[in-house]
């Protein structure tokens, strides 16, 4: 038997097959080859008690990608929700979003949610550019239950949502499935009994006229980072960017001021992603230069301990000095991120 799994609490897996839930341990082979097991993979079962419900996972079928926080295998798309007004509309967090997902290589859908608050004229202007990218794009209502296409979009496949904070995600999880988090609640119960446990991310399984959808309750992703990307690979994750890359003059052309730029004569960006463009160009422009001064502080560093290998305390200063300065490349990259943090005040979800 074939099934995926839902949940995880220590080593017990609550593992659908065939609209039924089983709670597995796995195998101890799995055990001691130390296999990660995550919410979303695809697993073998056998051994089925029937009268329990539980049973052993065999082995763990390959996964076609895999995301830490929260940690969740074959997720098929991110669906990006963000609020028509309160929040205010931010197209720059949108298309930093839309980098990051595009830089995971999974595929964005937007979910426009509370279309009842804005005038859908000024709504339609806002969402010009991002209809024109041929993203999938809902516009929807959790409070008047409007949910548009979103149903289509999420049968059939693993969702995890992102989103700031307010914008309505647990609002449209709740009008996609009154009761949703009530399920998972019942099983972690029956588990934890007050035990220290880790939290991980769970799968519900919301049931729509149009097929069996499997959403992440768990928003994600704090830790999807940009700021490794070189800035002349930003271009690949604008779409209206990617026919023209190649043509330009300089190889290393980052389409801003630069002549003979066939991505500035041929993209026609709208002002707003031509800004939010141009301030991550910038962003990436830093990050590259923090890492290029840090590693040559490394480097310093380094010689010093060779040149005079008795002065210990000196070097542990020096050792210090360049371990704060990766913290704050840290702290700054936490700081840049606009997509949601509730999930970086849950605890660790470690796999061990
Ligand atoms: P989350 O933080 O993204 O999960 O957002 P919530 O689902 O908690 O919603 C935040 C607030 O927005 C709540 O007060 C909701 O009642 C409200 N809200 C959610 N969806 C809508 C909507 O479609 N229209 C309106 N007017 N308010 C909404
Ligand atoms: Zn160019």
């Amino acid at each position: 038997m074939t099934g995926t799994v839902i949940s995880r609490i220590t080593q017990f897996f609550t593992v659908r097959v065939d609209e039924r839930d089983i709670l597995c341990r796995p195998r101890a082979r799995l055990l001691k080859e130390k296999v990660q097991i995550l919410v979303g993979d695809r697993v073998q079962v056998s051994d089925l008690d029937p009268v329990q419900g539980t049973a052993t996972i065999a082995e763990l079928e390959p996964r076609r990608n895999a995301l830490p926080r929260p940690a969740i295998a074959n997720v098929d798309q991110v669906v990006l929700v963000f609020a028509a007004r309160e929040p205010l509309f931010d197209p720059g967090m949108l298309d930093r979003f839309l980098v990051l997902v595009s830089r995971h290589g999974l595929s964005p859908v937007l979910v426009c949610n509370k279309t009842d608050l804005e005038d859908p004229v000024v709504l339609a202007a806002h969402l010009a550019p991002y209809r024109a990218l041929g993203i999938p794009l809902e516009t929807v209502s959790a409070s008047t239950g409007r949910l548009a296409g979103l149903p289509a979009l999420l049968s059939g496949r693993i969702s995890v949502f992102a989103g700031p904070s307010g914008v309505g995600k647990s609002s449209l999880l709740n009008a996609l499935s009154p009761g949703l988090s009530l399920k998972a609640a019942r099983v972690s119960e029956r588990l934890e009994r007050g035990r220290h446990t880790t939290t991980h991310a769970s799968l519900h399984e919301i049931v729509l006229p149009e097929g069996l959808a499997m959403v992440a309750d768990t928003p994600g992703y704090t830790h999807l980072s940009f700021d490794d990307l070189l800035p002349r690979e930003l271009g690949a994750h604008f779409p209206e960017m990617v026919p023209h890359l190649g043509g330009c003059r300089f190889p290393d052309c980052l389409h801003r001021s630069e002549p003979d730029c066939a991505v500035r004569q041929g993209s026609a960006l709208a002002p707003s992603r031509q800004s939010s463009y141009e301030r991550f160009i910038g962003e990436l422009l830093e990050a590259e230069e923090r890492r290029s001064s840090q590693s040559i502080r490394e480097e310093s560093a380094v010689k010093h301990r060779a040149g005079r290998g008795g002065k210990a305390v000196r070097l542990v200063k020096l050792d210090a000095a360049v371990r704060e300065d990766s913290r704050r490349v840290a702290r700054q990259r936490l700081a840049s991120m606009a997509i949601h943090d509730e999930s970086d005040e849950a605890p660790d979800q470690v796999i061990e």
